[in-house]
């Protein structure tokens, strides 16, 4: 979503300012910030070292903080880094042309959550272009689970109107995208309004957006158990646009750490979710992320979330070391009673799994034809790269132009990426 939103932000000023190559040259630099683990939001702290160098030898140079960190830490972003001229919250994007002036003469701080203002904001026509794109359709969180900052730092959970998303990717697709990522912190939560104020779910979403002709892919992230509702999983066994891919985060396999993460659902209700949607969409590709050491996991625990990965076989996945954050309620319990080794220990022993499963899941598409999503050059003379519909990269040579979908035989397989050649 921080790359939804920079983009958005760029667009914004693109009558006024242009993107430059590096800090030194810029008159504005902005840094869009993650606050949902404790490493990311550090790491803008370290970046800071760089940019004050920059600002001594040019003193008109405005340094804006924006993003989760902004939000979260607001004003005492500025006392304890002085150089910083500005922070904005993520409700606050559309004041950004706004800011940017303001900046020239004084500090300005925009906190405030006035989602629906930025969503009329965000009508506007983009302007940044490419085969693939995101597209925000419902940010914020009512889902308070006890270990995250989503909801205090995205604000509530806030929906935007059918036809305004329409509206935005039939844009982009007039102007050659083929594929759409829907986003949203809890994006299959999604109920936004039609144009006759007729509530629509992300199934009637996703429908509607199938009309659009040459867009050929849809995709959607993230998604919480709870709200994966039977509409939308039969909708992955008939959708001729629907990728065959879900990540669907369960944190953990223990229903005694689920409960205290206030997760809402059980092991096995998670289960039966991956079984309902394997029987409309027997090929799905799974992804999921976890998190390792959360205050009171035991070994057991532990093991229950090595037992649900090797009954579910993810095609994909991240996990994490359990990180407390400032307001949270685990955070408020103050219980952090599982040493930083065994975290590792536990976090080194589910990649392990995870991998094992992702490789397997890769290797078994060697010999298979796939359709590409071609998104780029690659690193190589004459390479490309692409994705398949289940959002694995691809790797393929060819010496003339590529067209925006190429059919590709897999010859190699690796953990992260399969090698292909055009059919
Ligand atoms: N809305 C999604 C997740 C959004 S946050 C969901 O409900 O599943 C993205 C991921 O960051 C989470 O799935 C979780 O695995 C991880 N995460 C969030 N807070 C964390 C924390 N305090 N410590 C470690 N990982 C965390
Ligand atoms: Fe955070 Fe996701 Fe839980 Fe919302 S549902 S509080 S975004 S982990």
């Amino acid at each position: 979503m921080n790359s939804y939103d920079s983009d958005r932000l760029l667009e914004s000023v693109r009558s006024t300012h242009e993107q430059v190559k590096s800090p030194e040259t810029a008159d504005v630099i902005v840094f869009n910030t993650c606050h949902i683990r404790e490493k990311a939001a550090e790491k803008i702290y370290s970046e800071l070292g760089k940019i004050k160098k920059i600002k001594k030898n040019n003193i008109d140079t405005k340094l804006i903080i924006t993003g989760c960190v902004a939000q979260a830490e607001g004003k005492a972003m500025i006392s304890r880094q002085p150089i910083i001229d500005a922070v904005i919250g993520p409700q606050m994007y559309h004041k950004f042309n706004k800011v940017i002036e303001e900046v020239k003469s004084k500090k300005v701080l925009e906190l405030d959550f006035d989602s629906q203002d930025k969503f009329k904001y965000l009508k506007k026509k983009r302007l940044n272009f490419s085969r693939s794109a995101f597209v925000t359709i419902q940010e914020g969180c009512d889902k308070f689970c006890s270990f995250c900052v989503v909801p205090f730092t995205r604000g509530a959970e806030a929906s935007r109107k059918s036809y305004h998303i329409f509206d935005e990717v039939n844009h982009l697709v007039e102007n050659g995208c083929k594929e759409v990522i829907l986003l949203g912190q809890n994006v299959n939560a999604y109920h936004g309004f039609d144009k006759y104020n007729n509530e629509v779910n992300l199934a009637k979403l996703i429908t509607s957006l199938e009309k659009i002709k040459d867009l050929k892919r849809i995709s959607y992230t993230t998604s919480h158990p709870v709200d994966m509702h039977e509409e939308l999983i039969e909708l992955h066994g008939y959708s001729k646009k629907l990728n065959p891919y879900l990540h669907l985060p369960v944190q953990s396999g223990s229903d005694k750490i689920l409960k205290l993460m206030n997760r809402k659902y059980t092991k096995t209700s998670y289960l039966q979710i991956i079984d309902r949607l394997r029987n409309k969409c027997s090929n799905i590709a799974l992804s999921s992320d976890f998190i390792v050491g959360y205050p009171n996991e035991t070994r057991r625990d532990f093991k229950d979330t090595l037992d649900l990965v090797k009954e579910v076989n993810f095609a994909q996945a991240y996990s994490f070391k359990y990180s407390s954050r400032v307001g949270t309620k685990s955070a408020k319990n103050k219980i952090n009673n599982i040493s930083n080794e065994e975290k590792n220990d536990r976090l080194q022993e589910l990649q392990e799994l995870l991998n094992t499963q992702q490789r397997k899941f890769n290797t078994d598409f060697v010999s298979k034809k796939v359709e590409v999503l071609v998104k780029g050059k690659g690193k190589k003379i004459n390479q490309y790269r692409g994705t398949t519909k289940w959002m694995q990269v691809v790797n393929f040579q060819l010496s003339k132009e590529a067209k925006s979908i190429e059919n590709v035989k897999i010859i190699k397989a690796s953990n992260n990426s399969l090698l292909g050649e055009v059919l």
